[in-house]
C-alpha cells in the first residue's frame, strides 16, 4: 500500500493536464468536456469540465459527482479502480517508480498483463517537467541577440511567435524555480539537470520545442548562438515524435519541403512555403510515413554527403509506402537550405 506521503508525491509529480491529455480529453483552455455530455445541454459542446493545474484537480460545473483529482481522473476515464488507477499513472513518477516493492505490494493480486500494460504507459513525468521548464522561458524579446541570430537566418517575429521559439535569458531565476517544483533528482532523471545537479542548456539558450498541430510541446532542441560551443544543439532526451512544424502535416492536398532541422525549415517558412525539420540526415522514422498523405513531399537535405544518403534513404521509405517524393535538386554542394538563402540575398543586395 502507498502510504499517503507517497500518494502525495506521485500526485505532486504529474500534470493533471498532461494526464487528461493523455487520456485522450481535448483539453482547451483548462476545459475538457464532461464525461457525462447526456446530462448537458447541446452534449456539453462548450466544454463545462475545468481543470485547476496549480492544485491538480478537475470539476464539472453542473454534475456534481465529476470532481477529483488525477488518480479520480483516471478512474472515471477509464473506468478502473483505485489500484488500477494509480498502477497507470506509477509508471511516470520517478520517486515513486523506485520504489517499486511498493507497488508490487500495492498491487498485489493483478495480472501479469495489466502489470506489462501499466509499465509500458508513456512517461508523463517527463512531459510535465517539459511544461513546467516551458513556461519559465520568455518569448524571443525584438533587439534581443536571440533576435539578431534568427533575422541572419531570415527567420522573423511572425514566425518564430507561431512556433513558440523561446529563450533561456534568466538562467538561474528558472533553475532555482525548477527547484522549487521538482527534486534535483527528477530533473535528473528527465534529462533537464546534468548529472552535478545543474540545469543544461546554459550554453544552448534558444528553446525549440516540438509542438504538434494544437501546439502541444512533446520535446525540444537547445540551440547555441555563440559559434564556439560544439555541439551548436543539445536534445531533451524525450522520443522526437514527429518532424518538426507538425503542423504542416495537416492531410490536405499540397507541397510539403523536408529539410534537414528546425532552422531550415523556419527559414522556409518565413518565405511561405510549407516546410517540416527532420533532426537529422539520418533521423526519419519510417512510422512518420503516414503523416505525408496527400502532400507532393520535395526532399531538400543539405546538399552534402549524410544529406544526400538521407534523401536516398528517405526517398526509398516513401517509395516503399507508395508516395512519391521529389528532390528540391538547386542547393549547390555543401549548402543548406539557410545558406542558401542568405547567399541568394546578399546576391540580390549586391545587384
Ligand atoms: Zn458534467
Amino acid at each position: 500500500m502507498l502510504s499517503s506521503d507517497e500518494l502525495k508525491r506521485l500526485k505532486s509529480e504529474l500534470s493533471i493536464t498532461v494526464v487528461a491529455r493523455r487520456l485522450g480529453l481535448q483539453v482547451a483552455r483548462g476545459r475538457f468536456r464532461c464525461f457525462f455530455s447526456e446530462r448537458h445541454a447541446h452534449g456539453d459542446r462548450t466544454p463545462s469540465v475545468s481543470i485547476n493545474e496549480e492544485k491538480g484537480y478537475f470539476k464539472c460545473f453542473v454534475c456534481e459527482d465529476v470532481k477529483g483529482d488525477v488518480i479520480s481522473l483516471v478512474q472515471m476515464n477509464l473506468g478502473t479502480t483505485f489500484p488500477e488507477a494509480i498502477k497507470w499513472l506509477c509508471g511516470d513518477a520517478p520517486s515513486i517508480k523506485r520504489d517499486m516493492q511498493g507497488i508490487r505490494r500495492f498491487t498485489a493480486g493483478y495480472s501479469k498483463k495489466k502489470e506489462q500494460e501499466a509499465t509500458e504507459q508513456p512517461k508523463f513525468f517527463k512531459e510535465k517537467i517539459l511544461f513546467d521548464f516551458l513556461k519559465l522561458l520568455s518569448p524571443i524579446p525584438l533587439n534581443s541577440r536571440a533576435a539578431w541570430w534568427l533575422a541572419n537566418r531570415r527567420i522573423y517575429k511572425a514566425v518564430w511567435d507561431k512556433v513558440l521559439l523561446r529563450l533561456l535569458d534568466d538562467y538561474h531565476r528558472v533553475s532555482r524555480e525548477l527547484l522549487k517544483l521538482h527534486s534535483v533528482e527528477t530533473l535528473q532523471e528527465a534529462g533537464l539537470f546534468n548529472s552535478q545537479g545543474i540545469l543544461r542548456y546554459g550554453k544552448h539558450p534558444l528553446i525549440i520545442p516540438y509542438i504538434d498541430e494544437q501546439r502541444r510541446p512533446f520535446t525540444f532542441q537547445a540551440r547555441a548562438l555563440d559559434k564556439s560551443i560544439a555541439p551548436k544543439e543539445l536534445n531533451f532526451g524525450a522520443p522526437i515524435p514527429f518532424p518538426y512544424n507538425k503542423a504542416a502535416l495537416d492531410g490536405e492536398p499540397g507541397i510539403i519541403y523536408l529539410c534537414e532541422g528546425a532552422i531550415d525549415a523556419l527559414t522556409l517558412l518565413t518565405y511561405g512555403f510549407n516546410a517540416v525539420g527532420i533532426p537529422g540526415a539520418n533521423i526519419f522514422k519510417p512510422e512518420w510515413v503516414e503523416m505525408f498523405k496527400n502532400k507532393k513531399i520535395i526532399l531538400c537535405l543539405d546538399n552534402d554527403e549524410p544529406g544526400r544518403a538521407g534523401e536516398k534513404r528517405i526517398s526509398a521509405l516513401f517509395q516503399q509506402a507508395g508516395f512519391e517524393t521529389y528532390s528540391f535538386g538547386v542547393l549547390p554542394e555543401g549548402a543548406d537550405i539557410n545558406s542558401w538563402y542568405r547567399d541568394k540575398s546578399t546576391q540580390n543586395h549586391a545587384k
